[in-house]
């Protein structure tokens, strides 16, 4: 489906790589977001409550990703499934909806991507940094491997963000750090 991954392009309205804004730029998230919405219009009326409390396999996880964004956590009041990183009822909530596996690396990629921004304070910051930097990459087809996700982790922890979010391919081809050269 995605063999060939397109080019990351900016954002017309954030200037960043198209994704990078993700969720906070309009444009940003309508991009990241389009196999979720177009399978949550794809269903005959669908009711958010009901698609989330569904037994699970009833509807395909992007279904089910969608209801849960529609709906309060009752314990927390914030999102369901990306409230408070304490939460009890958002921590059952997300790990239910992870019993759904996606189709694809791809999609699995894209998904953990954005449940890593939608509930940023769930991780550490290195994870969501390296999430947002690798998203726009997601969006145009690719798929970070592990060691990439690794890498970039890295990257991110030892200060580059700001370095990495400058380019426009994958960024992974700059040198190791000195101090990991010898690591192969
Ligand atoms: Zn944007
Ligand atoms: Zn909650």
């Amino acid at each position: 489906m995605h063999a060939h991954p397109a080019a990351a392009k900016p954002c017309a309205t954030c200037g960043d790589l198209t994704g990078r804004g993700y969720p906070s730029c309009p444009d940003c998230a309508r991009a990241v977001d389009r196999p979720w919405e177009s399978a949550w219009a794809a269903l005959p009326d669908p009711d958010p409550e009901q698609v989330a409390d569904a037994p699970s396999g009833d509807y395909p996880w992007t279904c089910v990703d969608w209801a849960l964004r529609q709906l309060r956590c009752a314990g927390c009041g914030g999102e369901l499934a990306a409230g408070a990183p304490d939460c009890v009822g958002c921590a059952a909530a997300d790990a239910a909806r992870w019993e759904l596996a996606t189709a694809t690396a791809h999609e699995r990629a894209l998904r953990t991507a954005v449940a890593a921004l939608r509930a940023p304070t769930w991780h550490r910051r290195a994870v969501a940094s390296t999430w947002r930097l690798l998203l726009p990459f997601v969006v145009a087809g690719s798929v970070p491997s592990r060691a990439a996700l690794c890498e970039v982790r890295t990257q991110v922890v030892a200060g580059r963000y700001e370095e990495l979010a400058t380019l426009d391919t994958l960024p992974l081809e700059l040198p190791l750090l000195p101090w990991r050269r010898s690591v192969v």
